[in-house]
This record gives structure tokens, sequence and C-alpha cells, in this order.
């Protein structure tokens, strides 16, 4: 199992008030499986993200991930944690306008101390893997909505992570974009990655192998899990 929650409550403090968002969230998800957590704007989806994510940390439950028991680590762990076990993709990129494709993908190997030669080869084979040989030096202001977020999932995988974790990842694309970025998800969960996405979009999640759904903070699970390969009847 890469992710094991159990009794995740999260509360925002407002004023005087402590405003729940999360109510007793509890959600397992093995190793290869692409699940897409789904709900309306509002629902705490962000939330459960950033928790998953090692963002943010609930205001009380359980959560392992990969077998280890992450909401015991320092956040000095939980940022190393995150570095190398977990890729982000958002909806908005999150990419530095003045670099170009190359260097936005290997930022984070800088950050995990890889070599300057190292980390070129490597940046270079993810942007192949996401189809952006051809761009490697383009900045993102000349780059297409589409091929951004392709950049963007280069850099998510770069450091071969255990777990892909999207945001709304074709909120900002035109529908062929949006398409394109899921046939790149489809063929990194067929290659072993595990791929926990969030949306809005019921066209979206249908793309994921399993669904959950989240409404006002609670979550609906409506099949058991299934991983690549398994029959799910
Ligand atoms: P979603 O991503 O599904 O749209 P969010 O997780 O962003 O939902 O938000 C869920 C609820 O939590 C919303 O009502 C939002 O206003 C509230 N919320 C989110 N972040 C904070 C915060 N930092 N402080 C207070 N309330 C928050
Ligand atoms: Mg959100």
């Amino acid at each position: 199992m890469i992710l094991e929650l159990k009794h995740i409550f999260k509360n925002y403090d407002q004023g005087k008030m402590s405003v729940p968002v999360l109510k007793d969230i509890s959600l397992d998800v093995e190793k290869g499986e692409y699940l897409a957590i789904m709900g309306p704007s509002g629902s705490g989806k962000t939330t459960l993200m950033n928790i998953i994510g090692c963002l943010d940390r609930p205001t009380s439950g359980t959560y392992l991930f990969d077998g280890k028991d992450v909401l015991e680590y320092k956040d000095r762990a939980m940022s190393d944690l995150r570095l190398n076990s977990i890729g982000f993709v958002f909806q908005s990129f999150h990419l530095l306008p003045r670099q170009s494709a190359l260097d936005n993908v290997a930022l984070p190997l800088s950050y995990a101390g890889i070599g300057k030669k190292q980390r070129k080869a490597m940046a270079l084979k993810a942007l192949e893997r996401v189809g952006l040989s051809d761009r490697v030096d383009f900045k993102p202001t000349q780059l297409s909505g589409g091929q951004k977020q392709r950049v963007a999932i280069a850099r998510a995988i770069v450091n071969n992570p255990k777990l892909l974790l999207a945001d709304e990842p074709t909120g900002a694309l035109d529908s062929k974009s949006g398409s394109q970025v899921m046939d790149l998800f489809k063929s990194l969960n067929d290659e072993g990655v595990t791929v926990v996405m969030i949306t809005h979009d019921s066209e979206i999640a249908a793309h994921a192998k399993r669904i959950v759904m989240i409404r006002d903070g609670e979550l609906f699970i409506k099949n058991a899990p299934s991983i690549s390969g398994e029959d799910n009847t």
C-alpha cells in the first residue's frame, strides 16, 4: 500500500470558530493504482491533496506513506520525502518563467543534490518521455498551455517518484491539450507510476481506474481498488 489514511480530520481556525473541512476521511491506495478524487469546488480536494502530498498536516488522524508514519516526521524530513517520493502537477503549472523547459525540469534534482551533468541527462530524458525533446530550450512564455503542463509533468516525474499527485491538471487547458495530458498519465500509470488525480470534472475523472467522491469534506468510496491488469468485478 502506498497511501493509508485513517480517520483524517482537518479544521481551519477562523477567529474563534474551528471550521471542519475534512471529516473522518479514510482511504487506502495501492501501488500502481490510478485514482481520481472527484468533488465540487469547495469540497476539500486541495486540502486533502496537501495532506497526501505532505504539504500540510491534518488536525487528527493517521497517515502512512509507503508504510511510514509521516505525521511523526519533522518538517525537514517531510520536505525530503516530498522531494524524493512525490511528483506534483498543479492546474497553473508553477513553472519558473525565466528558465528554460530543461532548467525547470532539472530544478528538483539540484535540490536533491544531483550533479549538473546528471541533472541535464535526467531532465532531457523526462522531456523526451512527455514528447518535448524539441522544446528543451524554450521558456514557458514560448510554450502553449498544454506544452507547459507537459513540462510540469516532466518535472514531476524526473526523480522517478513513487506517487504522481495532480490537482486539477487539465483545469487550465483546452480539451485537446487536456486529453494529451490524460494520455500521458495513462502511459505513466501503465509504466507503473501510482497516480492520484484531483478533479471536479467527471469526464477527466473517468480516465482513472478508480474514482472516489468527496463532498463537503466527506469521502464516498464507490468500488474496490483495482490495479493494473487486475479484474475489478
Ligand atoms: P476544493 O479544492 O475542493 O475546491 P479546498 O480544499 O480548497 O476545496 O477548500 C475546502 C474548504 O476549506 C473551503 O470551504 C475553503 O474555504 C476552506 N479552506 C481552504 N483552505 C483554507 C485556509 N487556509 N483557511 C481557512 N479555510 C480554508
Ligand atoms: Mg482545489
